[in-house]
């Protein structure tokens, strides 16, 4: 039983860029004549997991893109390996367990094995119970489970009894692809005769007669849940259905996906929005380990529970820390006394063909970041743009001397490393300060030497954050900074943000999505409402609690509090306290 994993990035490892095999020529254990790293056949680094030790990690260290890992595994793990992708590759240990009739959420880190665990689970994927090359059966796969509900599951999954309807992560990456009108495409796949249901559901009406090829991030991923609640499938998986929504779709995404799971229709659903995962699960597993290196699914979990050992790092049940601190989204401190003011806007007013928005007088205050939410379409990135200069308003004039650092919603990368990008734009970068609190803080500096080109969606969302933080500003704009980010980057996202704002006495606009990110990183809130692509009207700058209260209350949902975690969590509809916080107008919890 391997006790110790070692994994080699092959991605990022580029032998030639670090100087003729880097870690081979400096390990200690290859200079004393071993061969614990070893030019492999492909080309790249190979360690040789049986000679390396964890306790040395020269290796690890002095790799200039990060590209090694060795980790050990924690103690109380004595179950076999269900995959490893390759010699030292990434290692998946257990499987995710769906029941008919509840909706599965499973919650953790990027680059953990969620989607590993699902390809396996969808037959896309044969197991190889961790014996790299060895070709293994789903009878294997059920010894190791005997006598488990697990067992059980996969019987049913040889017996042919499963059909599988899966939504993937990636969905620009698929749809690109796609041609013909949105109607026809969802035609092809309604296999149980519900198109019209779905498509009122999921507010497709308007763009049923779009191109596939014409449609926005936030349209593809509600076509591509739309595809996959149509099939006639009896195990639904949904990979990371909340990424590009707004704030309503969110809500209507959730509520469909929940209605699908009965007596004959199991539901998994992968999710980083945790109010989201919160409402649409009914138990839930976590996959911890370490990313890239090894992932574990834990056992079931009640959803509250789970969600909070996760917040908490923490399995007790198991005896297991798997993270060394815990996840405190709390309140922060409600602030009261009034900042001076850095940044005002006057009452502002700008026209398309067919669109219009007014946005009322406000400003910013020192040290402050104000959240902006509502739907898409309603004008909020034609607002930043208007702050940022790069749209004119047709009314009101903005005081160019004021300069916006501004962080766009589409992120298109620069050619390069990442080092070569902040070179090229900031001057500062280099200095103490910013490389411990933001790029140490955003895990970025192991990948600073990397092609961006190369880089995850959320490495490059983190990436992104940092070249905007490096500018010199006094307001600081960001368009979804959450997209594609975890939940322990959300919340490094949101301090580095407030921490930057509070030490340069600069400000910060956010728009986003996260209900529990929004509330988190928020001194002040301007909500935006109206007829999407028609019309946007804006209420504030408001209050923190008015602001929540407002989005709450467009949503038709109410909030209370998690009182071990103090996270915000949607309370059942029609339950007492929801119907007491809507008497009392009290949507957002006090
Ligand atoms: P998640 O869905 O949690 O983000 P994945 O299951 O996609 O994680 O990936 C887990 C790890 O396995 C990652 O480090 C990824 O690079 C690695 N991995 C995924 N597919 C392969 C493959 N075919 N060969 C080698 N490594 C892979
Ligand atoms: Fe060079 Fe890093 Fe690859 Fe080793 S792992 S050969 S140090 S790039």
């Amino acid at each position: 039983m391997v006790k110790r994993i070692a994994v080699i990035d092959k991605e990022k490892c580029n032998p030639i860029a670090c100087g003729d095999f880097l870690c081979i020529r400096m390990c200690p254990l290859n200079r004393a004549g071993k061969e614990a790293i070893v030019k492999g056949p492909d080309g790249k680094a190979q360690i040789n997991e049986d000679i390396a030790t964890d306790a040395c990690q020269v290796c690890v260290n002095i790799c200039p893109f990060g590209a090694i890992h060795m980790v050990k595994l924690p103690e109380q793990l004595t179950q076999r390996p269900v995959h490893r992708f390759g010699k030292d590759s990434f290692v998946l240990y257990n499987l995710p367990l769906p029941s008919f009739g509840t909706v599965l959420g499973i919650i953790g880190r990027n680059g953990i094995g969620k989607s590993t665990a699902l390809k396996i689970l969808a037959g896309a994927l044969q197991p190889n119970l961790g014996d790299v090359g060895v070709e293994h059966t789903m009878d294997d796969l059920m010894k190791m489970y005997k006598g488990t509900e697990m067992q059980k599951f996969l019987e049913k999954i040889k017996d042919g009894e499963i059909k599988l309807a899966y939504k993937p992560q990636a969905v620009d990456v698929i749809l690109r692809q796609a041609q013909g009108k949105v109607k026809d495409l969802l035609k092809k796949v309604d296999q149980r005769g519900k198109l019209n249901e779905v498509i009122e559901a999921l507010d497709i009406q308007q763009i049923q007669d779009r191109e596939m090829s014409q449609l926005s991030g936030g349209e593809q991923q509600r076509v591509a849940i739309a595809a996959t609640v149509l099939k006639d499938a009896n195990l639904y998986f949904f990979d990371e259905p909340a990424s590009f929504l707004d704030i309503t779709s969110r809500i209507k995404v959730a509520k469909l996906i929940r209605s699908l799971a009965d007596a004959n229709h199991a539901v998994v659903v992968i999710e980083h929005d945790l109010a989201t995962l919160d409402y649409i699960s009914d138990q839930l597993q976590i996959l911890y380990g370490e990313p890239a290196v090894y992932g574990i699914l834990s056992q079931l979990k009640q959803v509250r529970r789970g969600i909070n050992e996760y917040l908490d790092g923490y399995l007790p049940d198991d005896n297991i820390k798997f993270r060394n601190y815990k996840i405190v989204f709390n309140k922060g401190i409600e602030k009261t006394e009034k900042q001076p003011v850095l940044f005002d806007w006057p009452e502002l007013e700008k026209k398309f063909a067919s669109f219009h928005i007014k946005i009322t007088p406000g400003e910013l205050q020192q040290g402050n970041v104000l959240t902006i939410t509502g739907s898409n379409g309603l004008g909020k990135t034609t607002f930043l743009k208007m702050l940022a200069g790069i749209i004119k308003p047709d009314k009101g004039k903005l005081d160019s001397k004021i300069k916006i650092a501004y962080k766009p919603q589409d992120l298109a990368p620069e050619a390069g490393t990442v080092k070569e990008w902040l070179d090229r734009v900031a001057k500062h970068h280099d200095n103490g300060w910013f490389k411990q609190n933001i790029l140490e803080k955003l895990n970025l500096q192991s990948i600073i030497n990397n092609n961006i080109s190369q880089l995850s969606g959320g490495e490059l969302q983190k990436v992104y954050i940092a070249i905007t933080l490096s500018l010199k500003a006094e307001v600081y704009a960001f368009d979804e900074p959450s997209a594609f980010i975890d939940v322990e980057d959300r919340l490094k996202v949101a301090e580095v943000i407030k921490d930057f704002m509070t030490k340069n006495d600069t400000c910060a606009i956010v728009v986003d999505h996260d209900v529990q990110f929004l509330d988190y990183i928020g001194d002040a809130m301007l909500v935006f409402k109206g007829t999407p692509g028609k019309e946007g009207v804006v209420m504030g700058p408001l209050t923190k609690k008015e602001g929540m209260n407002e989005v709450l209350k467009m949503l038709g949902i109410t909030y209370r509090m998690d009182k071990e975690t103090k996270r915000p969590r949607i309370n059942k509809p029609g339950s007492q306290l929801d119907q007491e916080q809507r008497k009392k107008n009290q949507y957002y919890y006090v």
